[in-house]
């Protein structure tokens, strides 16, 4: 039994650290012209993305994740500033010499580094092309008047793997520039009253620029049965739900 015990700990050991995610987390797999793109599902508003081994962390935060147990990142993608999307330590744990860190300005503040980028700028980073889209509120707002995401302090991003456009929208409303995006192939849209969208506000969104699969993500404790009723006949859009509270 000791025998079998220590041989196990060392195969685990020996595994590649993605290994210990695989086991951990969902994962979906997307074909691309160029390869598959391995998708994990951290939870809330953290995701990571495995593409021809590159491995790219989207908002990474200690809450969700032991990042001393993560894969290195090649790519780090921060949408904004606050507690749930921008962990100092988590990044940290999986940053090395050569990991690019991409963040808008406010972050970038925060953590003394990354490379800026604002509502609107296209970069071509870690092999990838990468499009900043602005996230942010215009119905709900903080008792002060302000939005709970003002205009230009945070992104969303696309990022295209292959032939394939992944949009994570982080923190934002239906936003017009949101309805413009094209040819998006998977979309994250945060689910989350007040802060984000309502059930009704994900739907008219995907409804506006047809993603052909939908993940609400960051959704809390939102009733995701509520968005698969109102996508109920909306036949060209796959709505996944993961475990992304
Ligand atoms: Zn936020
Ligand atoms: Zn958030």
């Amino acid at each position: 039994m000791k025998t079998i015990a220590v041989c196990l700990f060392i195969a685990c050991l020996s595994c590649p650290l993605t290994g210990i995610a695989r086991e951990k987390y969902e994962e979906d797999t997307i074909q691309t012209s160029d390869g598959d793109l391995k998708i994990t599902f951290i939870g809330h508003a953290t995701l990571m993305f495995t593409f021809q081994g590159k491995i790219i962390h989207v908002d990474p935060v200690s809450r969700e994740a032991d990042y001393a147990q993560m894969p290195k990142a090649d790519l780090i993608l921060v949408t904004h500033e606050h507690g749930d999307h921008l962990d100092p330590a988590a990044i940290r744990s999986i940053r090395t010499d050569k990991t690019i860190v991409v963040l808008p300005q406010l972050c970038a503040e925060k953590i003394q580094s990354g490379i800026v980028i604002k509502n609107g700028d296209e970069k071509d980073l870690c092999g990838l092309h990468i499009q900043a889209v602005p996230a942010y509120n215009i119905v709900h707002k903080r008792d002060n008047g302000q939005p709970y995401h003002p205009k230009g302090n945070g992104n969303g991003y696309v990022i295209q793997f292959g032939d394939k456009k992944v949009y994570v929208a982080g923190d934002t409303e239906t936003i017009p520039e949101m309805k413009k995006l094209e040819e998006i192939d998977v979309a994250f849209l945060p689910m989350n009253l007040p802060y984000t969208m309502s059930p009704e506000m994900v739907t008219e969104a995907a409804q506006a620029f047809k993603p052909k699969i939908l993940y609400p993500y960051h959704y809390g404790d939102t009733d995701t049965d509520k968005l698969l009723k109102r996508m109920k006949g909306v036949d060209e859009i796959e709505v996944r739900i993961r475990n992304m509270k």
